[in-house]
């Protein structure tokens, strides 16, 4: 018989080893080694033992065989990748540039075996008569905690409920749990299985008659998936017109069919509410990933994915890579937030590497998007037939939408007003005070460095040739972050003349101190990156909040996302400006999303919301789109900006990323890299730069970028391929620890 070999990925990330090694199979381990094992195996020439992945096994030894090593053994800690993960990972390789083991290791999560663990439960030791009063006295004491966790086991009495879900998700602390569990009014109990944070067998208690537009959308993608023709899809829609409960029934109509269905749903928003409403529609067959889990529960959701324990998997980004059989659907909920994209290598999109799997499945798969604010790029397919679109225009949730006003601040300054505050914000806010009210004061914080403009007129710097805004450097220097294009900053405004122009420095911790000052008597909560450094504080700062403990919750863009509450009648956006001028191709399209979800947690409740957004540039198209929620006039308006100045979606821009350890040498190496790019590109092929990154340096490194656009991204593939491989020879005859190269196609990132 003759020797079987296989190739070998090692697991060590350098360009270097960043191909697959032959190794024979011993007879000792024929048919053990598969495609996909992880073995070990001597490698290099002290024979050190490494790990690594079988690629492919052949009969071929491809060379010299007295110079193959022998596979030591297989390593039983390790699940075996699929051929699935195999070739997907190949395809992250290529498409967005990284090693080969790096890649495998993002598509191969919780493969670590991990011991199985108990699991905790809360469940109720009173009658169903007794909890309820219970229920009513501490709410009229305000005991909110007891309140919440008393109202979970009422509406899911007869169930569990996982410890964890009431810790995480309705905040209640572990000794609040623990006391009551003293009063013999809970219990506590654990289980021992497969780690499974869900425990909910009653099922369908969501079934409400479907809308016709949302009929609509599950017939059509049903009849699609029965005729073999797996499409991408797009469903835009307001919040609260149902999107979710369309996942629901697609998903119902995909597993009865014997397939599976992975859901993303940004990490933020994996909120209580929306977990309980796919729990209770698919009890114990759903469950859920996310990063508060432990690798011991992570590695058990894979192993119940794997043997078909489970067909519906909730979760970021990573739950994509869930080793179902046979997806069928992957839903991504709020398509647009930047979180789905990758920020460590190989940089991928959840929204691609969907594509890419429904691609490499034998059956395909449907791909469903939601937003109530689409991304640019998938409109974009949208408009032109690659995507198919829904709309679903009408409020399922009732509640009205909040009446949404513009404080222009160039009046305000005229007037002499020179707080943070307009002055219709100061009449709300004191009006919302008199009347026990709650309120959400936002400022963004997207931009990494300051823009300057003119308090007078609105006007704001940018770069003549990227039409970005310019940041504020060192030495009084506005600096374009796209091409590097720099100018002396000038104190007088070129438009209007006035002498207002200045940098736009309000932080979170500034209006803080603002509020105190006017409302002596208002309680403020701050939530921001300083505010929430320590474990679970942003879930207190929340929790207290949604308690009632504060009237004025001030934050980042962190207080918009996600959770509802139903006490707050007024949303200030300070300063729309923040994002607008984030110095960013994008900032026009963030500006929108934000202004609309920070309009959406205005008035979630019975009392009608009211919505203040300050800005120096009222007539901007983003804030005048947003003021009347017209998406479709914003997506008009920003397409033909972006097809003017050639960003994506309308061509592809590839951030060639550089970290260097000297800043001469940098700047030396990203010109190299810069002429290496010349030589590959082609007619359309735009290199701008090298500039310095927007945060030029951290801990002692500087950082540069080179931008490629490109309306064909297999140009792009080509130019990253060529640098490649120039690194990889510049490896071998150069010292070149002091420099590191990423790529970032399509970034969504701030670099
Ligand atoms: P979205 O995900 O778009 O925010 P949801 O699916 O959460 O929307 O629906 C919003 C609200 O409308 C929910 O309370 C839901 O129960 C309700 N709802 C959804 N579809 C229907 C329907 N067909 N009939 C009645 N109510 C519905
Ligand atoms: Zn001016
Ligand atoms: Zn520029």
């Amino acid at each position: 018989m003759s020797e079987k070999y296989a190739r070998i990925i090692i697991d060590i990330s350098h360009e270097k080893v960043d191909r697959p090694f032959t190794y024979r199979i011993p007879e000792s381990l024929e048919n053990k080694v598969i495609m996909g094992s992880c073995v070990s195996i001597p490698f290099g020439n002290g024979n050190t033992v490494r790990k690594g992945y079988v690629i492919e096994i052949t009969k071929e030894p491809g060379f010299d065989t007295s110079k193959i090593k022998d596979i030591i053994s297989i390593d039983e800690g390790n699940e075996a990748a699929t051929e699935r993960s195999i070739k997907l990972a190949a395809w992250m390789k290529k498409t967005y540039g990284s090693t080969m083991i790096t890649a495998l290791k993002t598509v191969l999560p919780a493969s670590k075996k991990q011991k199985m663990l108990e699991h905790k439960y809360v469940l109720p030791r009173l009658e169903l008569r007794e909890l309820t009063e219970l229920y009513y006295e501490c709410k009229n004491k305000k005991q909110y905690a007891r309140e919440r966790i008393l109202k979970e086991l009422l509406d899911n009495y007869g169930n569990r409920i996982p410890y964890e879900l009431i810790t995480k998700k309705l905040a209640v602390s572990s000794a609040t749990i623990k006391s009551m569990a003293d009063k013999g009014i809970i219990k506590v109990e654990s289980d021992n299985y497969y780690r499974n944070p869900v425990s909910i067998k009653d099922a369908g208690s969501d079934d409400l008659e479907l809308s016709p537009d949302q009929k609509n959308i599950i017939d059509t993608v049903t009849t699609d998936f029965d005729n073999g023709d797996k499409k991408t899809y797009l469903i835009h829609g307001i919040t609260g017109s149902g999107k979710t409960f369309v996942y629901i029934k697609l998903i119902e109509q995909i597993v009865k069919r014997g397939y599976q269905a992975i859901v993303l749903i940004p990490e933020i928003s994996l909120t209580y509410q929306t977990l309980m409403r796919f729990y209770r529609h698919f009890g114990d067959r759903v469950s859920v990933m996310n990063s508060t889990l432990s690798p011991g529960e992570k590695y058990d959701q894979m192993q119940r994915a794997r043997k078909g324990e489970i067909d519906i998997i909730i979760g970021p980004r990573s739950a994509l890579f869930t080793p179902f059989e046979r997806p069928g659907i992957i839903i991504i909920d709020e398509e647009h937030e930047t979180a789905y994209k990758s920020e460590s290598m190989p940089k991928y999109h959840a929204r691609e590497v969907a594509e890419q799997i429904a691609k490499l499945l034998p059956d395909g798969a449907s791909v469903v998007l939601g937003s109530a604010t689409p991304s640019l790029n998938s409109y974009y397919k949208a408009v032109n037939g690659e995507y198919k679109l829904f709309e679903l225009n009408s409020r399922l949730s009732g509640g009205e939408l909040p009446e949404v006003e513009i404080a222009d601040l160039r009046l305000e300054l005229r007037s002499g007003n020179r707080s943070i505050f307009s002055r219709t914000l100061q009449e709300k806010i004191e009006d919302r005070l008199n009347r026990h009210e709650q309120m959400m004061l936002f400022i963004n914080r997207r931009g990494l460095a300051g823009f300057i403009s003119c308090r007078s007129c609105g006007h704001v710097f940018k770069c003549p040739h990227c039409d970005v805004s310019l940041s504020e450097h060192r030495g009084g220097k506005l600096v374009c972050h796209y091409c590097g294009y720099e100018e002396k900053i000038s104190h007088i405004c070129p438009k209007c003349g006035s002498k207002y122009v200045s940098a736009f420095r309000a932080g979170t911790q500034q209006i803080e101190k603002e509020v105190h000052k006017l409302y002596p008597q208002a309680r403020v909560l701050r939530m921001d990156a300083d505010t929430t450094k320590s474990k679970d504080s942003y879930e207190k700062i929340l929790s207290a909040f949604a308690n009632r403990e504060a009237d004025i919750l001030v934050g980042t863009q962190m207080i918009v996302k996600g959770h509802d509450f139903p006490g707050v009648t007024l949303v200030g956006i300070l300063a729309a400006d923040m994002s607008l001028n984030a110095g960013d191709y994008r900032a026009p399209e963030r500006t929108f999303q934000l202004l609309t979800q920070a309009a959406g947690r205005a008035g979630r409740g019975t009392a009608p919301g009211n919505v203040v957004i300050q800005t120096y540039q009222p007539e901007h198209y983003s804030i005048q789109t947003a003021l009347r929620q017209d998406y479709k006039a914003f997506y008009e308006e920003e397409i033909s900006y972006r097809n003017i100045m050639g960003y994506p979606p309308v061509a592809h821009m590839m951030a060639v990323q550089i970290w260097a350890k000297d800043e001469q040498d940098g700047v030396r190496q990203a010109n190299r890299l810069r002429a290496v790019m010349e030589q590959r590109k082609g007619n359309s092929t735009v290199i701008i730069g090298p500039a310095s990154a927007a945060i030029s340096r951290i801990k002692d490194i500087y950082r540069m970028v080179i931008y490629v656009k490109d309306k064909d991204y297999d140009v792009l593939i080509d130019i990253k391929d060529i640098l490649e491989e120039y690194l990889a020879q510049m490896a071998k005859t150069e010292d070149v620890s002091g420099l590191q190269v990423q790529f970032d196609f399509d970034p969504v990132n701030g670099f």
